[in-house]
């Protein structure tokens, strides 16, 4: 694989009809960032900050959490990367903080929930984050935001980290961003609403399918059951491209889901031109797309989204050609 990796990192991110993309990496760990230069990723699209809660066996303290964004920061040089806030709960447990028992985790106190309810701890985080920034730019993404307000107190909580650490004359980062995550369906209905607060949005595609479908994404008996390909879903995937293009508010997708070559292919003719998901997709996701025709994908999409029916997969699969693939 490393070697596939090596062959095609130098690849340009266009596809065959000239239109430019960008495929980022998923990561959360420090091992994870030498895949930034084998596979040739353009930056982190997502840094899942909860894994360096995950594998301790204490809550890390803001000294921990600087070092770690620090070393992220290094690593990537120019390259951009965007810091997701705590999502713990959910899926993802830790051992440091106190075990939940709810009936429906999915469905309960997690990510964002809890760096509002208890804003303690994403403080000190934002306060991690701003430190390690220093001087550089700072893009910050709050997971699991379900409604307008969230995303607005969340906002509300880095500006007022920015005003301490300017009080405390530390310096600043040289600018700061912020990114709503969208992953809930009714966040994806009231979107236009959010975005003149939002720098930017990124889809959590794995949680966004998981609500929309109502599908356990990990549970492989109901992984039938959801389908990024099928006309309802990309529906939902071109309400928010669209929504977000009309304010100017630029938007990716991360997550598993998007990470499939011919699912990439298909968010790409959508509109989204920047993905980001695992080091292991960026040879294959960039193989496909070097080669697709996106405004004739665009093209065969638009006659079929508005119609019913299940899966376009196995219609795309046949059309090939037609279809720009
Ligand atoms: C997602 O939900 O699509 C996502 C990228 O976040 P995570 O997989 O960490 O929940
Ligand atoms: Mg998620």
């Amino acid at each position: 694989q490393a070697a596939e990796f090596a062959k095609l990192k130098d690849t340009p991110s266009v596809t065959a009809d000239g239109q430019a993309f960008e495929l980022h990496l998923n990561a959360g760990l420090l091992v994870e960032l030498k895949r930034l230069e084998e596979t040739g990723a353009a930056g982190i699209g997502l840094f899942r900050t909860e894994f360096q809660f995950m594998v301790a066996d204490t809550l890390p303290m803001v000294e921990e959490q600087t070092t770690l964004y620090s070393a992220v920061m290094d690593a990537c040089g120019s390259r951009p990367a965007v810091f997701r806030t705590l999502d713990l709960g959910g899926d993802k447990v830790t051992a440091s903080a106190p075990a939940m028992r709810e009936p429906n985790p999915a469905l309960g106190w997690r990510a964002i929930r809890m760096g509002l309810d208890r804003p303690g701890l994403l403080r000190l985080q934002l306060r991690a984050l701003i430190r390690a920034a220093a001087g550089r730019r700072l893009d910050v993404l709050f997971p699991m935001i379900a409604a307008p307000w969230e995303f607005f107190a969340a906002c509300d909580m880095l500006e007022a980290e920015i005003e301490r650490a300017r009080k405390h004359g530390h310096q600043l980062p040289e600018s700061w961003h912020a990114g709503l995550m969208l992953e809930t369906p009714g966040m994806a209905f009231a979107i236009e609403e959010a975005l003149p607060r939002a720098d930017f949005v990124a889809v959590g595609a794995n949680d966004l399918m998981q609500y929309f479908f109502a599908a356990d994404r990990l549970n492989a008996r109901v992984s039938d059951r959801y389908d990024i390909l099928s006309p309802p879903a990309l529906r939902l995937f071109r309400h928010v491209q669209q929504a977000c293009a009309a304010q100017n508010v630029p938007v990716s997708i991360c997550g598993e889901t998007a990470s499939k070559p011919l699912e990439a292919a298909v968010l790409l003719a959508l509109g989204y031109s920047k993905l980001s998901m695992a080091a292991s997709s960026i040879a294959p996701v960039r193989t496909l797309l070097n080669d697709v025709d996106v405004k004739k994908l665009g093209a065969w999409l638009a006659s079929r989204l508005d119609q019913p029916g299940r899966t376009l997969r196995t219609g795309l699969l046949e059309a090939g050609d037609d279809a720009g693939l």
